[in-house]
């Protein structure tokens, strides 16, 4: 591979001196301009800066004329320059007035030039602005031309990331890197979290662009290379990465991009023209990014998204740099920005600072939005390609409910989302006025409202929220978030801590509820077709009983001396509440052979969650000592429609004439047989659908934390007689096709019921 010839590396060499000097942004760029003028042998060397209305303005020239700075503009994807923004690629021509986008510019006075050679302004794939050179004589430039002032380049976006040109912005115009942008993904975790960027990965900024020993810089990359390998390596053989499985295909891939020769000789050409090896690493990967915002394909923004990462680890390992934010460096209002990140690398920051949360990915059912939603962080999923919008520190909204990224807001939308959150806190603290009461409906009606639990960062919400305890612990979010499957002794004092934390207060522990979404990274299950419907809870219990029965007898030797509830997922036939109850006496034979105190009262219930259930309620009552409706599941079920697939998850509402009535069915099945019911479906935690529960017949929901208020609020202002009698004859008028969630909402606004 050849070096640079002189010309370029003594450009580069000059542009470092630059970069150095006290002087201001104007004269910093005018004198860019003027040294690539010179080395490249150019006429002409423009710089232009594209503004927030999509135009593109001359900042700095050498050689057109001086008046047009700052007034010369061409639309992105006008002129040449503007193709070249638009396309985000580099355009070499010797003869450019027979460029079909050619378009002249009478202010700059640049007719008489013939070829023209200009490259994007990229930072992390995103058009910031076009360099250029121009010529009178039809020239084409070198390679090592074009390398250079891509180079060239990449110190401008530098210049521009770190807000040195924003001064340089005409009154009334915004430079496009500073832009007020909304973008809509898909509401995870509802709340509004006004703060600050935090990339989860954050960009390693380069700040060492130009190579003093080409030499000694691509050996730092061939080592880095290699230590990128190992690492990979050592991934793949790690014992807990299971032998097959889609993670296994991802990390494969991953090997073989560490192995890419094409990509390794792009940066290596980088490096032979002048590049440190980091830079060298940033350019293929600002090159890489730029290809992944025009590419439409998933499966190759994928791959393209595995190079992404694969670079970023690169850039770590050149730069010494550790993995995510040091507990100083996060911002009291930490909003983290990320592609994709696993439940535990999110419970790694401190909650305290972090008030939301914005994913490239990451859908309503992913892990980490399991552990959002329990932590309360407003969170955006879906919000595609936001890491390239985004600069760490950026002012930025999260609306959970709407779904809404707003970055930079500008001052009103600020103002009006500040409002929001006021109108919320205010909402809140009526809703702490209520905690201590009961919820009792105006016609004297009691209703149970109990929370839904799974991680030690719920027990707080227990005393703030006033729940009466918790109706739905989930197990399976702790083994979740673990490295490795938690032993007896963890599960046991975990259990322990909860049951202290609750103290008096009633908690339903479900047993482990793995399979399906909810995967444990750790325990190798064969791939399935239909997860949702495979070998998932109770199923995987019963098969592998030495799993299920570890986490009774921790239960049970948790609970010593006071009432344990054990309820079991997924039971689909009575069958496998009989062999459970089996497991249950044999453990608590062996807990009292070992001289072990026992629990003073054990009740066990079943979730009604797969339709077959409400063809077994009589024969179940007689097996259990209460249930609990997981209308998740059950409607997931009952409409085929995968509640994890944003394609159908919403498209059924579950205020519909067949769930209602099923749902009547249940509540009626439990109480002719005199069987506790709840319901803890999310259902349960929407105060309209809480209250067609109550109309239904329900008196105990569970539900998330946060909704305790609002549902107390509404279930104090309804009169549940009234209530009971419009879904009485909206279910049961046969020919009545009018929408009940309509009927419903009309019946609160009439009745003044908050919902
Ligand atoms: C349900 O299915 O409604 C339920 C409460 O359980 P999960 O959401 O954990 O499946
Ligand atoms: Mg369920």
């Amino acid at each position: 591979m050849r070096g640079l010839p002189a010309g370029p590396r003594v450009l580069l060499r000059r542009l470092r001196e630059i970069m150095a000097e006290p002087i201001s942004a104007q004269e910093r760029l005018d004198k860019i301009v003027t040294q690539i003028a010179a080395n490249v042998v150019a006429e002409v060397c423009s710089v232009y800066v594209l503004r927030s209305d999509g135009v593109l303005e001359l900042y700095a020239t050498e050689g057109l004329k001086a008046e047009a700075v700052h007034h010369a503009a061409l639309r992105t994807g006008q002129g040449l320059v503007g193709t070249i923004a638009a396309e985000a690629r580099p355009l070499n021509l010797p003869n450019a007035q027979m460029h079909p986008a050619y378009r002249y510019l009478p202010e700059t006075g640049e007719e008489i030039y013939s070829s023209f050679l200009g490259v994007p302004i990229l930072r992390a794939g995103r058009t910031l602005g076009v360099l250029v050179v121009q010529n009178r004589t039809h020239r084409t430039y070198y390679d090592e031309e074009v390398e250079a002032l891509q180079t060239t380049a990449m110190v401008l976006a530098e210049m521009l990331a770190v807000g040195e040109l924003e001064r340089l912005a005409q009154p009334g115009t915004v430079i496009d890197l500073k832009r007020p942008i909304t973008t809509t993904g898909v509401g995870l975790c509802e709340g509004v979290g006004l703060g600050h960027v935090v990339l989860h990965e954050p960009r390693v900024v380069v700040t060492a662009l130009i190579a003093e020993d080409v030499e000694v810089e691509a050996q730092r990359l061939e080592q880095a290379i290699a230590s990128l390998r190992l690492f990979v390596d050592d991934m793949l053989s790690r014992d807990d990465i299971a032998e097959t499985g889609e993670h296994r295909d991802v990390l494969e891939a991953y090997r073989m991009f560490a192995h890419d020769r094409g990509w390794v000789r792009r940066m290596n050409e980088a490096i032979h023209n002048g590049l440190t090896a980091e830079a060298a690493v940033e350019k293929v990967q600002s090159d890489t990014r730029a290809r992944l915002q025009r590419q439409t394909d998933p499966f190759l923004r994928d791959r393209l998204h595995d190079f992404d990462d694969l670079a970023n680890r690169l850039l770590r390992v050149l730069m010494n740099k550790s993995h995510g934010p040091s507990a100083q460096e996060l911002p009291r209002d930490a909003i983290i920005v990320a592609r994709n990140m696993g439940a535990a690398e999110l419970l790694d920051y401190d909650r305290e600072r972090v008030r939301g949360l914005v994913l490239e990915e990451g859908g309503p059912t992913s892990h980490v939005t399991i552990v959002a939603r329990a932590l309360g962080i407003a969170s955006v999923g879906r919000a595609s390609n936001v890491l390239s919008l985004v600069e760490n520190g950026d002012a930025v909204i999260v609306d959970g409910l709407a779904g809404e990224v707003h970055i930079r807001p500008t001052a009103d939308v600020e103002a009006a989302y500040a409002e929001k959150v006021r109108f919320r806190a205010k909402r809140q603290e009526q809703y702490q006025l209520l905690r201590d009461k009961p919820a009792v409906t105006r016609d004297g009606q009691r209703i149970r409202l109990l929370m839904n639990a799974g991680l030690l960062v719920d027990l707080p919400h227990l005393e703030e929220s006033g729940a009466e305890g918790i109706g739905l612990f989930r197990t399976e979010l702790q083994f979740m978030i673990a490295e490795r499957m938690p032993k007896l002794g963890e599960q046991r004092a975990f259990y322990g801590t909860v049951m202290e934390a609750a103290g008096e207060l009633p908690i339903t522990f479900r047993t482990l509820d793995i399979g399906g979404d909810k995967v444990l990274p750790y325990l190798r299950t064969a791939q399935e077709e239909n997860p949702a419907m495979g070998w998932r809870a109770i199923r995987l219990g019963l098969d592998r009983p030495g799993l299920l029965r570890m986490q009774l007898r921790a239960l049970l030797q948790a609970a010593a001396g006071r009432q344990l509830r054990i309820m079991l997922p997924m039971i689909t036939d009575l069958w496998e509440v009989r062999e459970t109850r089996e497991l249950i006496d044999r453990e608590i034979g062996h807990l009292k052979r070992h001289g072990h105190e026992t629990p003073s009262e054990l009740l066990i219930g079943a979730m009604i969650e797969v339709p077959s259930m409400l063809w077994q309620l009589d024969g179940l009552s007689k097996l259990v000592d209460f249930v609990s409706v997981g209308s998740n599941d059950l409607h997931q079920f009952m409409t085929a429609s995968d509640r994890g697939n944003i394609m159908v998850a919403g498209r059924f509402d579950p205020l519909s004439r067949p769930f209602l009535r099923a749902l009547r069915q249940i509540v009626e099945a439990a109480e002719k047989a005199d069987l506790p019911v709840t319901l803890c479906g999310e259902m349960a935690g929407n105060p309209l659908m809480a209250m067609a529960l109550i109309g239904l017949g329900y008196r105990s929901l569970s539900m998330s934390a946060a909704a305790v208020g609002p549902v107390k609020a509404m279930a104090m202002a309804l009169d549940a007689g009234k209530v009971s009698e419009t879904i009485r004859s909206l279910l049961d008028d046969q020919g009545n096709e009018d929408g009940v969630r309509t009927a419903l909402a009309d019946f609160a606004v009439a009745e003044d019921v908050p919902f």
